[in-house]
């Protein structure tokens, strides 16, 4: 077996994996704050925790994942200014928190679900644990917090290294802007929001400090320190939560359980998928969410694979052209899965797939910091690989694939034919129209049959004669 290794953000460095307890494996993931639907971006963290997890699985660990949801504290700005997101949806809305927070949470459940993402042995919710959470705030009150009139303030000074995570030096908290009248340093932090005087938040408990809120970066050492213990194995998160969030939470561990500890051995970082004209905003009129995806005919599987292939720690780009490339190759796998399973009874025989070493190179590229775009080139070649036996190469390919997530196996050709919500004609319409077309065909009826394409073509199909997939038509998008 390879040595499992991953890339540390803490020491920027790859590092082998060996577990805080035995054979397990425990796994944090920030989640996302539900104000609104998650764009594909966000989901690009989720799909690259899933395929760490995937991995540690694969690897023998027993996996215990925790996700939480953010339905209170995260502000419009990761540090302490602005508003918070919650509460300014709910006015934007006019519906309370709660209803906002439901309706969000399961749009992103949803889209969980869309890109096969395992669901994680937790969903932590962020008000199940408010008491949780003041508890904890005065556990590290007295020796690593002050009070001001708008809250509980942590002070960075108190932990050794503040900030090494994101390299940033402590003194000058680089690039924070200081927006709260008598902060001692400029990355000090809220762990507790106090309602000011003469308001009433929709969200808020009682506290020590008076009524309030939580701040967000106390939330997740609070839930992961509940549901893993501290130190727990790895922490996750898109690459902007390497700037504040995680080193305020690697803060608050170091508060519990002394300044040598960050809360978690690894540290890791999905870098961002980039969408250059904007429709990745959460204001934008299209925002690319899964939902359009499908809307526009594509398998959202076809979205997983584009993750997959890049690496998770390089910048993705995202476009329609890449989607519709990733999309073609996993038509491609699926088929090929389907013709595999189709020798199995015509030509049974063959080599062994132990003999080929299919499985010890795939699991030595996954143990290399997640290499999945060369793991999905050693998916391909089994797949081309006629001389090893079919049930073999079955086996192989779905030991693989508990890794890829990608479906292949299960999802058919049928199921990968989404109709665009636009399109203004149905799969049975194409269907009529193309058997039309094949007898007008077979009578030598050329016209005809150049009349029934045209006005496919018209309505925004493209007839595929003698296509190598065997495809009759494909949607034009
Ligand atoms: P949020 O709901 O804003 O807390 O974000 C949820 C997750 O998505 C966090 O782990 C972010 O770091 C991550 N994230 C945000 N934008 C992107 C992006 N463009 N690409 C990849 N990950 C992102
Ligand atoms: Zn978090």
């Amino acid at each position: 077996m390879s040595e499992l290794k991953l890339f540390n953000s803490l020491t920027r460095q790859l590092e082998t994996f060996t577990p805080v307890h035995a054979g397990e494996a425990r796994v944090y993931t920030c989640g996302p704050t539900v104000y609104n639907y998650p764009h594909i971006g966000n989901m690009r963290a989720y799909v690259f925790a899933d395929t760490l997890g995937r991995v540690l699985s694969y690897k023998g660990y027993k996996l215990t994942h925790v996700i939480n949801i953010t339905d209170v504290g995260h502000l419009t700005d990761d540090a302490d200014a602005g508003e918070d997101k919650m509460e300014k949806m709910a006015a934007e809305k006019a519906q309370s928190i709660w209803d906002i927070a439901r309706h969000y949470t399961e749009a992103y459940w949803a889209d969980i679900k869309a890109l096969n993402i395992r669901q994680p042995a937790h969903w932590s919710i962020a008000t199940d644990y408010v008491p949780a959470m003041i508890d904890y705030a005065v556990s590290i009150a007295d020796t690593h917090c002050y009070e001001l009139d708008s809250g509980l303030y942590f002070d960075t000074s108190t932990v050794a290294h503040y900030g090494s995570l994101a390299r940033v030096k402590t003194e000058d908290g680089e690039g924070r802007i200081e927006e709260v009248d008598g902060k001692r340093h400029a990355a000090d932090f809220a762990i507790w929001r106090k309602t000011p005087a003469g308001e009433t938040r929709q969200m808020e408990w009682d506290s020590p400090w008076g009524k309030g809120a939580p701040g967000w970066h106390l939330e997740c050492s609070v839930m992961s320190e509940a549901l893993l213990g501290l130190p727990f194995d790895i922490h996750t998160g898109g690459i902007d939560h390497r700037e504040i969030h995680h080193p305020n939470e690697i803060a608050q561990n170091q508060a519990r359980c002394g300044s040598d500890h960050s809360g978690a051995q690894f540290w890791m970082h999905n870098n961002f998928l980039i969408e250059r004209s904007g429709k990745m905003s959460k204001s934008s009129g299209e925002f690319l969410r899964v939902q359009l995806l499908i809307d526009k005919g594509f398998h959202p599987l076809a979205y997983r694979l584009m993750c997959l292939q890049a690496h998770y720690r390089s910048e993705l780009e995202f476009s329609w052209e890449g989607l519709q490339a990733a999309f073609v190759r996993l038509k491609r796998m699926v088929m090929g899965v389907e013709k595999i399973r189709e020798f199995t009874t015509s030509r049974p025989d063959g080599n062994s797939a132990d003999d080929a070493g299919f499985l010890s190179s795939f699991e030595e590229e996954i143990s290399n910091d997640l290499n999945t775009s060369n793991a999905l080139a050693i998916f391909e070649i089994v797949l081309g690989r006629t001389d090893v036996k079919p049930s073999e190469r079955l086996k192989v390919l779905q030991a693989m694939d508990a890794v890829l997530g990608l479906n292949v196996l299960v999802v058919n050709r049928t199921d990968l034919r989404i109709r665009p919500k636009a399109a203004i004609i149905t799969e049975a319409e194409i269907e009529t129209a193309l058997t039309a077309r094949k007898e007008a065909r077979a009578a030598k009826d050329f016209a005809k049959s150049d009349a029934i394409r045209d006005d496919l073509i018209a309505k925004g199909v493209e007839v595929m004669d003698g296509d190598p997939l065997g495809w009759d038509w494909k949607l034009d998008i």
